[in-house]
């Protein structure tokens, strides 16, 4: 067996970014950027005003209260039309542009409107209230960099530049293969047969990872078949995800298969491990020409838990990410009740339900803790990382890997 973090770094070692394409920004939402974005304007690209008011001459309301004279108006999206004078005021809604000869603009709650006049009730200093062009982003400014992982706000930025296109590492096409004589798709079950949930489940986590999938549909177990698919898979995806097939039975050829495709393309590998983890211990993958695929383990669970740790990773690094944001970060959550094991050499992964309580985090064991009993894993929005020995008792804290946002 070996540690959790050597098997980690053995899969992602032949894994390289995938190559940048341009994108369209209202694709691009997740991805991360391979370019260098300057700003070819300022944001904002004139002086405006961050409130409902008048535009002032600032030095006008200096002995405030003053009267002056209203002599326009000057809505959002209006281009400024006539100056304000010694005197004079316009009024003017957020956003518009600041009028020439007007330096500051007084809020509308410290006015009084008198027919075409107001008084003004408190004096303001020069660029109160003002938004200066450039304020946000000069011309000619770096705004962001090869790495940056585009959030909404990202988004919204570059959509102010004018950019409709950006450069981005794309989402990885993701293939997805079930295998075993026993799966079948839907419908009334005859004997010996079960639904097949991995593919769906992959499907589903694959979507909500940002990823395209690719679906190989449900492999028999035969030799021949699961060569064929998994050819086709491997020029088709920037990854194959298998599952079932990987470890020790009369008909596990997922190995036999990726050993020979790897034999026959260059530069290839692949690579039979056992990984001091509980569920999940059996791990297959290889690489066959630049593509990797990893065997994850049939028992849904264990299948749900390797795409974690080893899928998820080898996903961020084809998508670009820094090394700081390939591997799951746990976050620490104090154990609502003893999580009890005995000493096996390995690092326990518990499904658990994890919850806020306090401000703190907290969590405790959800569902039936078997690597076949996908409910459990439905049941629970984290798994805690046990490390080998007795376990950790009632109050003490525990990493866990989040899966979804804390109940
Ligand atoms: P295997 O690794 O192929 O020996 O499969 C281990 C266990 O997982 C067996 O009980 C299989 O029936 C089950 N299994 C394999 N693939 C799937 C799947 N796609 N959906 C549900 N159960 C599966
Ligand atoms: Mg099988």
């Amino acid at each position: 067996m070996i540690p959790l973090a050597d098997a980690q770094a053995a899969v992602l070692a032949p894994v390289e970014p995938l190559p940048p394409v341009r994108v369209a920004l209202a694709d691009a939402h997740g991805l991360v950027l391979a370019e260098e974005v300057v700003a070819p304007e300022p944001v904002p690209p004139f002086a405006n005003t961050a409130v409902d008011g008048y535009a002032v001459r600032a030095s006008d309301t200096a002995s405030a209260p003053v009267r002056l004279r209203v002599v326009g108006e000057l809505p959002a999206g209006a281009a400024p039309g006539r100056a304000v004078g010694a005197g004079e005021a316009i009024r003017i809604m957020t956003g518009a542009p600041v009028p020439p000869g007007a330096d500051a603009v007084v809020m509308v709650e410290v006015t009084d409107a008198h027919g075409d006049e107001v008084v003004v009730h408190e004096s303001v200093a020069p660029g109160a209230n003002v938004r200066d062009a450039g304020g946000d982003l000069e011309a000619g400014a770096r705004v962001f960099g090869p790495g940056t992982v585009l959030t909404p706000a990202h988004v919204g930025v570059l959509a102010s530049l004018d950019r409709h296109e950006v450069v981005c590492h794309p989402r990885p096409r993701v293939g997805v293969l079930s295998t075993g004589d026993e799966l079948v798709e839907r419908g009334p079950l005859a004997p010996g047969k079960i639904r097949d949930s991995n593919r769906p489940m992959l499907r589903a986590v694959l979507a909500e990872a940002g990823c395209e999938v690719a679906d190989y549909g449900i492999a028999p177990d035969d030799e021949h078949e699961i060569e064929r698919r998994i050819a086709r898979a491997v020029d088709e995806c920037d990854l194959l995800l298998t599952s079932g097939a990987v470890s020790v039975g009369d008909y596990d050829y997922v190995k036999v298969v990726l050993e020979r495709l790897a034999a026959r393309r260059p530069g290839s590998g692949h690579r039979w491990v056992q990984v001091a983890i509980k569920p999940a211990k059996p791990l297959a993958f290889a690489h066959v020409g630049r593509v990797p695929v990893i065997g994850l383990p049939g028992n849904p669970v264990s299948s749900r838990v390797a795409f974690e740790l080893f899928a998820r990773p080898v996903l961020r690094r084809l998508a670009g990410h820094g090394d700081a944001g390939v591997l799951p970060v746990p976050v620490r959550a104090v154990a609502r009740s003893g999580f009890r094991r005995r000493p096996d050499g390995k690092l326990h992964l518990d499904r658990v339900r994890v919850s806020v309580e306090g401000g703190r985090l907290v969590c405790e064991r959800a569902g039936v803790q078997a690597s076949n009993v996908l409910s459990g894993m439905a049941a629970a929005n984290g798994l805690a990382l046990v490390p080998d020995g007795e376990g950790v008792d009632a109050g003490d804290e525990v990493e866990v890997l989040l899966l979804g946002p804390p109940a």
